[in-house]
């Protein structure tokens, strides 16, 4: 088993497999965010995906000796299966990531926040969506940033969790907002009291990531 300074493969299969899960538990709850402001298949796609990523995570492991190629072949799943805005955002962040890692089996700490930090400029590359216009990227830049601050002295758990916080709470963030990108936009007003369901997806997946390092501490 890795260790949090030896990311190895496993690490991310156990990642993968997690957030598979969570898809499925969450399925219903993402669905009914995205009912109240967009089109109401957020959960549905999720679990789709994921559900496509389980089904050959096995395979992928044995057929990839290395993490980037897990990752991109996993974010292509997604990006096939996944409907809606969700399928290339999410497709994006899993296929470029280790993009700067290349024939690794394993990364440090270190490296694994540059890679999640390449994920969430991709996500944000795709969907040119800016801070305040009720999507994802409002959960995930607050969390870019701290990792843009990050210091080797500071402690990986702690830190990883602060960065899940501020994921959190930029989705909490979103609730007051009038859209400005995505369905949710015809809404107006309407959409103000309401949790952008990618925001809430984004950081509940990224605390699989926190689940998966406690492991490994
Ligand atoms: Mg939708």
């Amino acid at each position: 088993m890795s260790s949090i300074n030896k990311l190895d493969k496993q690490f991310f299969v156990d990642s993968l497999k997690g957030m598979a899960k969570l898809s499925e538990e969450q399925r219903d709850h993402w669905t009914k965010l995205d009912s109240d402001i967009g089109d109401g298949d957020h959960g549905i796609n999720l679990s789709i995906g994921f559900r496509g990523i389980m089904d050959k995570i096995d395979q992928l492991a044995e057929e990839n000796p290395d993490i980037n190629s897990l990752l991109k072949k996993s974010g292509m799943i997604l990006l096939s299966k996944v409907g809606g805005a969700a399928g290339p955002l999410y497709g994006s962040f899993f296929m470029k990531m280790g993009g700067n890692y290349p024939d690794r089996t394993e990364v440090t700490f270190s490296e694994f926040l540059d890679m999640i930090r390449t994920g969430i400029e991709a996500v944000q590359f795709r969907g040119k969506a800016e801070l305040g216009d009720k999507t994802m990227i409002d959960a995930f830049l607050p969390g870019l940033k701290l990792i843009n601050d990050y210091q080797e002295s500071e402690d990986p758990l702690s830190f990883f969790d602060s960065f899940v916080r501020a994921m959190r709470a930029g989705s909490d963030a979103t609730i007051p907002l009038v859209a400005k990108k995505g369905r949710a936009m015809r809404l107006g007003e309407r959409a103000i009291g309401h949790r952008d369901p990618g925001s809430d997806s984004s950081w509940m997946l990224m605390n699989v990531f926190d689940q998966e390092l406690k492991k490994r501490s």
